[in-house]
C-alpha cells in the first residue's frame, strides 16, 4: 500500500486548489444545478483498510449526475449479463461531448458507443430490472445503500424534476434509441429512471466508499462481502479510464492516470486498485464538464503519491 495522505495535507491541498474554482462555471443547463455554490469544496479518501480521510465541507450533498452511470452499469450487468448489455451498448470511447447525438447515425446496427455517454447511459438505465420506474430506482438505491452501508441516501427530487422538465436532448436520444430497438418500453419512464438516478444525493465520504468498493474489486470495505463481481468491477473501472472524464479522458489518463468518473454537478469519483476510493466535490466546471478543482486536486494527489496506473 502507498503512503497515506494525512488530513492536514488534504486540507492544505484543498486550500491550494480553492482559487481555481473561479476558472470554471457551475452547470446551468439543468436549472436546479445553477443553485450550487461555486465555492463549495470537499474531498475524501477511503482507504482499503476502512480508514477515511476527509476535508472541506464534507457534509454538503451533491447529485451523482454522470457518476451514476458507473453504478447503473454495474447493476445492469448483474441484472442482464455482459452479452445482453454489450449487444445494446458498445465499448469504445467517442471523444465527443457527453450528450452528443451524431454518432448514433454513423454505425449500423445503431447502438450507443459506450455506457458513459448519455445515449449509452440511457440505454443502460432502460436495462435495470423492475416493473416500473419506482421499482427500478428503488433497486438502484438499494444497491447504493448496500455499497455504502448508508440507507439515508436518496433522490434529490427538486433536481430530478428540474432535469426531467428540461431534458429535451436526452428525450431525443431516447426516441432515437426506441426507433432502433435499443430500448424497451416507454421513453418517458426510462427518462424518469435516468433523471432520478442522476439526482441521487451523496457527500464525498459516501462517494469515496463507493470508489473504494470498486477498487476493492467489488467487495465491501468493512465486511469483505462481495457486492459486484471482480470482472464487472473491472469493466466499470476500464470505462472510467477510457471515457470517464468526458472528452478530456485522454488528457486525464496522461496527466493523472487514475480511473475516474465525473458528473456535471461537480463531483468526481476515482477508484484505484491497491489504494482505495477518492471523491472530490467542487461544482465549478471546465469547458468539458469536469470539476476544475476536482481535476486539480486529483492531479496533485496523483503526482505527489505517484498514483498513475500506467
Ligand atoms: N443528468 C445529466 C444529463 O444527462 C448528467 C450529465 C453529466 O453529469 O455528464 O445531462
Amino acid at each position: 500500500m502507498k503512503d497515506k495522505i494525512t488530513k492536514d495535507t488534504l486540507e492544505s491541498w484543498l486550500d491550494n486548489v480553492r482559487p481555481y474554482a473561479h476558472d470554471g462555471k457551475v452547470a446551468d443547463y439543468i436549472p436546479a444545478l445553477s443553485q450550487q455554490n461555486p465555492d463549495d469544496l470537499s474531498a475524501a479518501i477511503y482507504y482499503l483498510d476502512d480508514d477515511c480521510i476527509h476535508a472541506g465541507e464534507v457534509e454538503t450533498c451533491f447529485t451523482l449526475q454522470s457518476i451514476s452511470k458507473v453504478i447503473a452499469l454495474a447493476l445492469a450487468l448483474m441484472d442482464n449479463g455482459e452479452e445482453y448489455v454489450f449487444n445494446r451498448v458498445g465499448m469504445e470511447p467517442t471523444g465527443d461531448p457527453f450528450h452528443s447525438i451524431y454518432r448514433l447515425e454513423q454505425y449500423r446496427p445503431s447502438k450507443p458507443l459506450n455506457p458513459m455517454i448519455n445515449a449509452g447511459a440511457l440505454a443502460v438505465s432502460n436495462m435495470i430490472h423492475g416493473d416500473n420506474p419506482a421499482e427500478k430506482v428503488g433497486r438502484l438505491l438499494s444497491f447504493i445503500h448496500e455499497m455504502t452501508d448508508d440507507h439515508s441516501i436518496g433522490v434529490n427530487e427538486e433536481v430530478a424534476a428540474s432535469e426531467f422538465q428540461s431534458a429535451y436532448l436526452n428525450r431525443s436520444l431516447l426516441y432515437y434509441l426506441k426507433q432502433h430497438d435499443v430500448i424497451n418500453g416507454s421513453v418517458e419512464e426510462t427518462l424518469d429512471v435516468y433523471t432520478k438516478q442522476c439526482s441521487i444525493d451523496v457527500n464525498v465520504k459516501q462517494l469515496s466508499r463507493i470508489g473504494a468498493l470498486f477498487a476493492n474489486e467489488g467487495r465491501d470495505i468493512k465486511s469483505g462481502r462481495r457486492i459486484i463481481s471482480k470482472h464487472f468491477a473491472r469493466i466499470c473501472k476500464t470505462f472510467m479510464v477510457t471515457c470517464g472524464m468526458y472528452d478530456a479522458s485522454g488528457a486525464f489518463a496522461i496527466k493523472i492516470g487514475v480511473p475516474a468518473k465525473s458528473g456535471v454537478s461537480g463531483g468526481v469519483m476515482a477508484s484505484l486498485n491497491g489504494f482505495g476510493g477518492i471523491a472530490v466535490y467542487g461544482p465549478a466546471l471546465d469547458e468539458k464538464g469536469n470539476s476544475v478543482v476536482g481535476t486539480k486536486l486529483l492531479e496533485i494527489l496523483s503526482n505527489r503519491y505517484d498514483l498513475s496506473i500506467f
